[in-house]
């Protein structure tokens, strides 16, 4: 069978080898992997992403996916691939602490921290919820590995643009494609939001969420700082994007962090009110697997292990109801 996965995809790739190494799997990318938002995320990984700090669908079997594929990544690399910080999720606003008690009171893997304590571990003075399991994720060297994991098992990489004509050649497609995907299928009526880190020269012991975040690379003096998430799609300076992030994050998190450079991405999302994933089955040959919006790191192995078997076993049924395009 031969499979062309466009952009993206990664995972769904390693998983679709996982099952069947005679497939002839290409992976078109026209910029390079890590080209898009996957190699802008600033890697933080955990189960209570969003305002209401809830607990996230399928969070758990979904990190559980992605912890797999971290690890097999790292060990085809020989690097580590990502780190157990640990993440402090300081309350803002007033109803984060109330978000926050709640949260403790149903899950057993978080606990409160009172102002001085979060400001003895983190200098930063308010009370916190703290997620000892919360990941930060080495974006950067996990792409690195799950395509050496590829390349190893016989994917081909394709670096060119790839158009709906070329599906001729193809038994399956998968479009993986981010925010290019709007514009090959605009009747999606994907949302797309610009968002850009700016890589700062600072030791930091934890992950940490407020009005934006901080989380750790794997340089322990380099960290990633970011706030934005911008319907308005634009390229910003390193300059604009400095002062947009440090006007939020300032107010909760000062330090002086020197600004070495940024990345920037589109994440795209199902619409304004939703954080489900898309995965879907556009016709007999084409499937489409977007809207990962700020929960990629979440989400891609999980679903990408689920649309593999699905294309293979031809079972559409498998995808789960609320990631389909009509539920
Ligand atoms: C600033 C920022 C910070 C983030 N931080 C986090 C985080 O901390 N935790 C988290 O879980 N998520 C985070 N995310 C979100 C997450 O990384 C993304 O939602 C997710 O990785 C999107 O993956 P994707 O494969 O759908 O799209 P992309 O990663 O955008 O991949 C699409 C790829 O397709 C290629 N392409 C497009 N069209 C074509 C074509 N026609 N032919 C060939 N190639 C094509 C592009 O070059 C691109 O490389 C962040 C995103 C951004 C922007």
């Amino acid at each position: 069978m031969r499979v062309a996965i466009v952009g993206g995809g990664l995972a769904t790739c390693y998983h679709l080898l996982a099952i069947d190494r005679n497939l002839k799997i290409q992976l078109f990318e026209k910029d390079g992997i890590g080209a898009g938002a996957s190699g802008s995320a600033a890697g933080l990984l955990h189960p209570y992403t969003g305002s209401l700090a809830q607990l996230n669908w399928c969070a758990q079997p979904g990190i559980a996916a992605t912890i797999q594929l971290l690890d097999a990544a790292a060990q085809a690399i020989g690097k580590a691939t990502y780190k157990i910080s640990g993440i402090v999720r300081c309350a803002i606003h007033p109803e984060d602490q109330q978000a926050f008690f709640n949260i403790v009171r149903t899950q057993d893997d978080v606990s409160l921290w009172d102002p001085q304590h979060t400001y003895s571990q983190t200098g930063v003075y308010r009370p916190a919820l703290f997620i000892p399991n919360g990941l930060s994720v080495y974006t950067d060297l996990y792409l690195k590995g799950i395509w050496h994991l590829c390349d190893h098992y016989g994917a081909e990489l394709v670096l060119q643009n790839f158009t709906l004509s070329d599906s001729a050649y193809f038994d399956k497609v998968i479009l993986a494609c981010g925010a290019n995907l709007a514009e090959l299928y605009p009747a999606l009526n994907l949302v797309l939001k610009r968002g850009e880190v700016l890589i700062c020269e600072k030791r930091l012991t934890y992950a940490l969420i407020g009005d934006g975040y901080l989380s750790l690379t794997d340089q322990s003096n380099i960290c990633y700082m970011g706030t934005t998430s911008r319907t308005d799609l634009t390229d910003l300076t390193l300059d604009e994007a400095t002062k947009l992030i440090r006007s939020q994050v300032d107010p909760w998190f000062k330090s002086d962090i020197q600004v070495l450079g940024y990345k920037s991405g589109i994440r795209v999302y199902r619409s304004l009110v939703s954080a489900h994933p898309i995965i879907d089955q556009l016709d007999n040959k084409t499937w489409c697997f977007p809207g990962l919006g700020s929960r990629g790191l979440m989400y891609h192995a999980y679903l990408g292990s689920i649309l593999a078997k699905a294309i293979l076993q031809q079972s559409p049924k498998l995808i789960p109801q609320v990631c389909k395009i009509t539920r």
